[in-house]
């Protein structure tokens, strides 16, 4: 079995001399363990900064030891009376394909309902992520007007059909034409922005929103900050929900940042504004999970990945997403069912 190894840790972009690829032979699992057999493992963003050593609010890796994230795998082997041969499981123990785990680092996941990699995209935090910061946070009800940032992204596409599904209209951004297509023939938006090619993006909200005559935005999916945020906040209607979910535009920013200019129109138009964490919202999993599988059902609930092939190229699929590669989830094929 091979599991990749962070050897040392990255200065800048991550490259090939920072990882290894460890072969190990798995030994049969003790008493209270399990054998597992990954399928798929996600890659987000957020394991870049788990690579270096700044304190934040997930521990970092540690060296010379397999990496950690989310993964779908199957039993194979099992020494504790909750799990059998052939479950479905969910772990942290992504960056490997065959692992030995104590019974309380695995979940069982319903493998009839839906598709395996679903639990790490749309049933899975992906999912919560947006469905909490929609419909607690923003409390969604249709007919609102929505726009979603980084909208082709992993949180943004599900953000994106779940907003079309209760009846909203959907106002999407991306960079580049290719997800700007994807947005509109795969997530069926109303409509959708390429903030790339857009000299001014207020300009071409206040567009879009007119083409669709309406007067304004009623909900924002906030998912970059910046010159998003501003024209969101320009094109509020009166008692806007802003559900704020990240700022990535800001995270490498080292200067102080000159946009938005006009958060006096929190006040003037007064716009609830607020922000959350997935995980403080578990409490919604079971409700989200019931959702997403009638819509999956329906078809109303497109998958949107981009996969990499096997172990080998997990790394090459972290490195898409820094450079817009990606769509939607970045999953790894770990092994077929
Ligand atoms: P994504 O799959 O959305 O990947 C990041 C996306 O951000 C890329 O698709 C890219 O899209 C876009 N992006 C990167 N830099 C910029 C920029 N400077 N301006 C505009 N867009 C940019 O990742 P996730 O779905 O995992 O995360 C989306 C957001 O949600 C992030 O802000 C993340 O921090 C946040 N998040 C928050 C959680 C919470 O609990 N609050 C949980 C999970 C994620 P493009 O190619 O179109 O530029």
């Amino acid at each position: 079995s091979r599991e990749i190894h962070l050897k040392r840790r990255p200065v800048g972009t991550p490259v090939g001399e920072d990882f290894a690829t460890v072969v190990i032979d798995v030994p049969p699992p003790d008493p209270g363990e399990v054998q597992v057999r990954n399928l798929w493992m996600a890659v987000d963003p957020a394991m870049r900064g788990r690579m270096s050593d700044a304190k934040s609010y997930v521990p970092p890796f540690a060296l010379d030891a397999p990496m950690e994230g989310p993964a779908i795998g199957e039993v194979i082997g099992s020494n504790d009376p909750a799990f059998a041969p052939g479950d479905l499981v969910f772990s942290r123990l992504g960056w490997r394909e065959i692992f030995n785990a104590p019974a309380s680092a695995l979940r069982h996941r319903d493998r009839s309902a839906l598709p395996a990699q679903a639990w790490l995209c749309f049933a899975g935090m992906p999912g919560l992520t947006a469905y909490a910061g929609l419909m607690r946070i923003a409390r969604l009800k249709a007919g609102d007007v929505v726009f979603v940032s980084a909208a082709s992204g992993a949180v943004g596409s599900i953000a994106c059909q779940i907003a079309r599904n209760i009846g909203c209209t959907v106002i999407g951004s991306a960079g580049g034409p290719e997800k700007t297509a994807f947005l509109r023939d795969v997530l069926k938006v109303d409509a959708a922005i390429d903030y790339k090619a857009e000299p001014n993006l207020t300009k071409a909200l206040a567009r879009e929103v007119k083409a669709m005559g309406a007067s304004g935005i009623d909900v924002y999916f906030e998912n970059v900050g910046g010159d998003h945020l501003q024209a969101a906040l320009s094109l509020a209607n009166d008692f806007a929900r802003f559900a704020v979910c990240g700022m990535i535009s800001q995270y490498n920013v080292t200067d102080a940042p000159v946009v938005p200019r006009n958060l006096t129109m929190i006040m003037t138009k007064r716009i609830r504004m607020e922000g959350f964490i997935a995980l403080d919202h578990m409490d919604l999993e079971a409700e989200m999970v019931e959702r997403m599988t009638g819509w999956n059902a329906a078809g109303q609930m497109a998958s949107a990945e981009t996969v990499y092939e096997g172990i080998g190229q997990a790394l090459d699929g972290l490195s898409g997403l820094f450079t817009g590669a990606n769509i939607g989830r970045t999953l790894v094929r770990l092994g077929t069912e």
